[in-house]
């Protein structure tokens, strides 16, 4: 491996940025054991130009330690040098993990479910983002017209996923005027969420190197179409088999998988606080957009929050290899880990309480009466980021997955987020958050 040059060691913050410090590679071994230093009040930075309030204070450094599984090149060109860089873990000290680490947050949530279950959470982050620049014209939907108008971006992301090693599932235009889409293959949930965080970035990079900007705004103004970050979810045996579909079980899924389910949603409104975290979050969820209004599960209903996705197969076996949940509440501004996180803990509430499936969703809820939607339990999801925020501080069972340190620096980053939308012009709240993500 060439030694020249620079290799940037990257974490992932609670609003779901890539935040780094770049050491010469030749430096690199040494950096392997006690990482580098970075201000605990970092993980209090909001999206913007500011730290909300937080236990730390200018005292105190967790060590950012690179994890050298995660080690991965982005491929130069002739403008661009080659791209080194690592997923780090925050720790308290070299080999003592942090309480406040989103990362160490997701894995010892889908080890504890291991260790419950013997099951590993696998996932799949799909991402939604725009395309702009200033003589870019969107084509239609879907077009391949779309497409080819911007096959050198499209090409030249694939390259660069593939050689970093996160070759994508599929690479499309979408249904927004200039907004397209990445499918990541499906991972164990670390890596999923690796995967998601890298994908991004890299999206980002391929489209700074073809004269475009990319956004993962999930809104990019009120009129445009929303950029989602939907996740799906299987369930997987020590083998690795897929174990989460049942052909007798309620809408196919097996037993865990459907309890798994059922707590999600049961805790779906504190879950939403940190899979739809920011105040545009809420400008993007709500019916009749395929961005989900409601609080339910639905048989390839795009509408619900969580869909259920039954594999694609004449063979049974192969079908149920395909069998995923799909979490429609999620978009971009929020961290993967956190996102992973969070599922996963409210899933296994779902299976430690075998909670039971409530009733799906067979048509679009918004055109459910009000009467039906009572009935079958489907209830509306929050409308701000306030009230996702009022949620989970309501959700006594959601307070016990975090350590303090965590949650309250959420909660108060979050609630800086929400006073700064309440006190800015829509128009520029929608920009600030076009150009942070
Ligand atoms: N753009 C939609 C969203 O905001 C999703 C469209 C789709 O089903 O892919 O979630
Ligand atoms: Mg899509």
């Amino acid at each position: 491996m060439n030694k020249d040059g620079l290799i940037y060691l990257v974490w992932s913050d609670l609003v779901g940025m890539a935040r780094t410090r770049g050491v010469p590679i030749a430096d690199f071994d040494r950096r392997l054991e006690s990482g580098l230093g970075w201000a605990n009040a970092g993980q209090a930075m909001t999206p913007f130009e500011h730290l909300a309030d937080n236990p730390w204070g200018p005292v105190d450094e967790v060590r950012q330690i690179p994890d050298p599984e995660t080690r991965f090149t982005i491929p130069g060109n002739d403008m661009n040098p080659v791209l080194h860089a690592v997923i780090c873990d925050s720790r308290a000290a070299p080999g003592k993990n942090w309480n406040a680490c989103v990362r160490q947050f997701c894995r010892e949530a889908v080890a504890e479910l291991k260790s419950e279950t013997g099951l590993d959470l696998i996932a799949a982050f799909e991402l939604e983002f725009l395309i702009e620049s200033e003589d870019f014209h969107p084509e239609a939907p879907f077009s391949f017209r779309a497409a080819a108008v911007n096959h050198n971006f499209l090409t030249g992301l694939e390259h660069m996923l593939t050689s970093a090693g996160f070759t994508p599932e599929t690479v499309e235009p979408e249904y927004g005027r200039g907004q397209y889409e990445i499918s990541c293959q499906p991972r164990t949930a670390l890596k999923a969420a690796d995967a998601a965080l890298v994908s991004c970035e890299i999206a980002r990079e391929a489209a700074r190197r073809f004269g475009l900007r990319a956004s993962f705004t999930p809104k990019p103004t009120p009129n445009h179409v929303g950029n989602g970050c939907h996740i799906h979810l299987s369930l997987a045996d020590k083998q690795g088999h897929n174990v989460s579909s049942d052909r007798s079980g309620p809408l196919g899924l097996g037993k865990t998988a459907a309890q798994f389910c059922a707590g999600v949603l049961k805790h779906m409104e504190a879950v939403l606080a940190f899979t739809a975290p920011s105040p545009i979050s809420y400008h993007r969820l709500g019916p009749h957009h395929w961005s989900t209004g409601y609080r339910c599960i639905g048989l390839q209903n795009r509408e619900a929050a969580l869909r259920v996705m039954p594999g694609i197969s004449h063979d049974p076996e192969k079908a149920a290899r395909g069998f995923n949940i799909e979490m429609r509440a999620a978009d971009c501004t929020a961290s993967p880990y956190l996102a992973l996180g969070v599922l996963t803990r409210a899933g296994l509430e779902g299976i430690r309480g075998e909670f039971e499936l409530p009733s799906p969703a067979k048509i679009d809820p918004a055109s459910m009466t009000a009467e039906e939607r009572a009935e079958a339990g489907i209830t509306a999801l929050p409308v701000s980021l306030d009230a996702a925020l009022k949620a989970l501080k309501a959700d006594e069972v959601a307070r016990t997955w975090f350590t303090d340190d965590l949650y309250n620096t959420f909660l108060s980053i979050k609630s800086w987020e929400a006073d700064y939308a309440r006190s800015t012009a829509p128009d520029q709240t929608f920009a600030r958050y076009r150009h942070a993500y």
